[in-house]
């Protein structure tokens, strides 16, 4: 069994984008973010065993971390053909996921789990709002990374749909300069990943 910390270090040697669309505001996760948020959800039963949609999956880190830690199966979707293939060579040691080149909404299958780093919709308006409401179709437990700053607009799309916050893990989050208006080398941006449960009516 590997370590938290090990597994930070496992992530952070994976290929990353080599050419990132800023329209689909692709950032691969900060390894450390990841780690954290699998070991929270690994800790609370939500990995092993389950079955996961990793809904804009880029290169494949929240997969990559997911499926180390038992999951029974992971669906990777992604539009993208070019960070499919980085996200194949990643998880070249598995066998047990599956990538699919699509649009999330075109995403039907019911899983246990969404692990998802969706774009924040800075470029393309309500794009969190999409994968929010993608996750909430096929899942009853979602963990969702955000800016910490939209915890309202969460808060009330939750309850919505039938589901509530059930905590908030907050990071400082280093985006590594990934486009070329990034001044700084890192940036920091205040982000919590959500994790979002589906209220029983029992
Ligand atoms: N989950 C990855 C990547 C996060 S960046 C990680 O944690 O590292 C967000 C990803 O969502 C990008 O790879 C982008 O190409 C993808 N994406 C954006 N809009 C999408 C859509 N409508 N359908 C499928 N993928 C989308």
């Amino acid at each position: 069994m590997i370590t938290k910390s090990q597994l930070a270090i496992q992530l952070s040697k994976l290929r990353t984008f080599t050419n990132p669309i800023l329209k689909l505001e692709q950032y691969a996760t900060d390894s450390e973010t990841a780690a954290e948020i699998i070991w929270t959800a690994y800790l609370d039963n939500d990995i092993e065993n389950r079955t996961i949609a990793d809904l804009g999956s880029g290169t494949g880190v929240l997969a990559y971390g997911c499926l180390i830690l038992g999951a029974k199966k992971v669906y990777l979707v992604e539009k993208d053909k070019e960070a499919n293939k980085i996200a194949s060579h990643n998880l070249s040691q598995f066998k047990n996921f599956k990538i699919i080149k699509s649009d999330i909404k075109d995403f039907r299958k019911k899983v246990d789990i969404v692990i998802q780093n969706p774009p924040f919709g800075t470029k393309t308006i309500h794009a969190d709002r999409e994968f929010l409401k993608k996750a909430m179709q096929v899942s009853k437990k979602i963990y969702s990374l955000h800016k910490t700053s939209t915890k309202d607009f969460i808060s009330t799309f939750a309850k919505k749909n039938n589901f509530r916050i059930k905590r908030i893990i907050s990071f400082s989050h280093p985006i590594k300069q990934t486009y070329k208006h990034h001044k700084k080398s890192i940036h920091r941006t205040k982000v919590s990943c959500f994790v979002l449960e589906k209220i029983s009516c029992s």
